[in-house]
């Protein structure tokens, strides 16, 4: 733009009009054009010279061009620039390896006519989580399971009380089953020294590692990473849907979720995958790596989903640029300290691969038992546990999920419920409704709300759902606004997950 300085304006040479100027007397009769046409000279002394407005219209062509490319960008952070009522339009996901069930309503009293798959819910939940327990299965129970009545099982390391177990069973018509989670599956092992543990623990907790310093958080972790779906109650169930307290569903979900994934041939599906904490799993990510090495497992295609894109090799300097280094005779870079020798190695990464901290988020997960309990995981399972990364890093089952997944599964085992509204603490992610594929909702009345108004506008506020939108594959979801969808957040994995399951479908 420096260019800019350097043009002097000059009025045109006056003087006797010539033949020309009577050719361009005619487009006199508009004055306020004929600024524009006014020719200026490129350097005082120029013979060059343009009219002002090609001048003047150049840089606004440049800075218009730079915005509509800058904001057009999919990946552009100037997206949060675009302006209210105009949100980026929704992606398509390929279909190459997995698709959305159902998109938008289907009618429920048809699909429930089948039979009902050998599942379950599974709640974990300690006797003062009983409000959001509660909250949850309200929210299931308005949106899928009025239809479909599947079973509940409650776990706890303690015992239920009576208040828990006689006020849960109001919220549902479907069976019920109480739990107890006992020490073989809960708390410290006995090949472990438990108070070499404890003191792990206590320095998490001292680092201010998000629950690290909470030890039964630790025992949580490891009882959802290799023991509950070893509890009596769960024996047999093949599939389990999982169920945590304060979650809300957004959108009617009008099909069976299990059926579906045993005609797919599913194993695993999630709504909601995002980076971990780094300090919570510093080490996880070798000893899984280790785990597919030593079992000589080649990638089925997931596995690239939580490796970090190597970054790109800058292009090397012509030789004739002022910057440019030789390179170091071979003798050299063995001294030379991170000149390409043995030094380059990387503490974080194992066979040159790094993790990403993606993972599936499993407070939400419908899967099928069986992989869980196959040879392959429980030996996974077993080597990841040994470890000590359950006490002395601060291992969620989330990341033990996921990178068994990886190891162990291909893109197809996996489905992406982008049709599920659900919202855990401050992380939503919630679909827009189908264009013309909603259909009308019947009324649901829940029993235990007893002030007759509050039942009604409990329900009412379900009768007014979202508009539709292009690509939206939602039934009648109505999204919480207060926070923004994660599928276009910083911190969300679904880019690393469209990238393994065949790539974007549409721009
Ligand atoms: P967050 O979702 O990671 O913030 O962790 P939560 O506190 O929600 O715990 C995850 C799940 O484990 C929830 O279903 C909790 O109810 C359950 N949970 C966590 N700690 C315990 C515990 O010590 N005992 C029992 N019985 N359940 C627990
Ligand atoms: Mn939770």
């Amino acid at each position: 733009m420096g260019l800019l300085q350097n043009i002097t304006k000059r009025m045109p040479s006056s003087g006797l009009p010539s033949l020309d100027d009577f050719s361009k007397r005619k487009n006199r009769i508009t004055p306020r054009l004929a600024f524009f046409r006014r020719r200026i000279r490129l350097r005082g002394n120029s013979s060059i010279s343009i009219p002002l407005g090609v001048v003047l219209l150049f840089p606004c062509i440049v800075i218009i061009l730079i915005l509509v490319l800058f904001l057009r960008h999919p990946s552009s952070p100037g997206r949060i620039l675009m302006p209210a009522g105009a949100p980026p339009s929704i992606r398509k996901i390929s279909e190459q390896h997995d698709r959305v069930f159902a998109t938008g309503c289907l009618d429920p009293h048809t699909q429930n006519k089948g039979e009902r798959a050998n599942a379950a819910f599974v709640v974990l939940a300690r006797n003062k989580e009983l409000e959001g327990v509660i909250q949850s299965v309200k929210s299931i129970e308005r949106h899928f399971n009025r239809w479909f009545h599947y079973p509940y099982v409650f776990l706890n390391d303690g015992e239920f009380n009576s208040t828990f177990k006689e006020t849960v069973m109001n919220y549902t018509s479907a069976p019920v089953e109480f739990g107890q989670i006992d020490p073989s599956m809960w708390g410290f092992p006995e090949w472990t020294d438990a108070k070499v543990a404890k003191e792990g623990i206590a320095v998490q907790g001292d680092a201010a590692i998000m629950y690290g310093g909470m030890e039964s958080y630790h025992h949580m972790c490891r009882f959802y990473s290799g023991f509950f779906y070893k509890h009596k109650l769960l024996e047999k169930y093949e599939w389990y849907w999982r169920l945590e307290p304060e979650i809300k569903y957004f959108c009617d979900i009008t099909y069976d979720p299990f059926q579906y994934m045993a005609s797919a041939n599913k194993t695993y599906g999630f709504t909601i995958a995002v980076k971990e904490l780094k300090e919570t799993v510093p080490n996880i990510f070798r000893y899984a790596s280790a785990y597919k090495r030593k079992n000589n497992l080649q990638s089925k295609g997931l596995w690239e989903m939580f490796i970090e894109s190597p970054p790109e090799d800058p292009k090397p300097l012509p030789k004739d640029d002022p910057k440019y280094k030789p390179p170091l005779p071979d003798e050299l870079r063995k001294i030379e300290p991170n000149a390409g020798g043995v030094n380059e190695v990387d503490p974080e990464t194992m066979e040159g691969e790094k993790y990403n901290m993606c993972h599936f988020w499993s407070n939400f997960e419908i899967a099928r038992l069986d992989w869980f309990r196959s040879k392959e995981y429980e030996e996974f399972f077993d080597m990841m546990d040994r470890s000590g990364g359950f006490w002395m890093e601060r291992w969620g089952d989330a990341p033990i999920h996921s990178l068994a997944a990886g190891a162990l599964l291909s893109p197809s085992d996996i489905h992406y419920f982008r049709d599920f509204g659900y919202r855990h603490t401050t992380i939503q992610h919630c679909p827009a409704n189908a264009p013309s594929r909603q259909l009308p909702r019947e009324p649901f009345l829940e029993k235990t709300t007893s002030d007759e108004k509050k039942r009604r506008e409990e329900d009412e506020y379900w009768e007014s759902w979202d508009p539709e939108k292009e690509n939206g594959v939602g039934c009648r979801c109505r999204c919480d606004t207060d926070i923004v969808d994660v599928e276009g957040k910083q911190g969300s994995c679904l880019a690393e997950w469209v990238e393994v399951a065949g790539g974007w479908a549409s721009p």
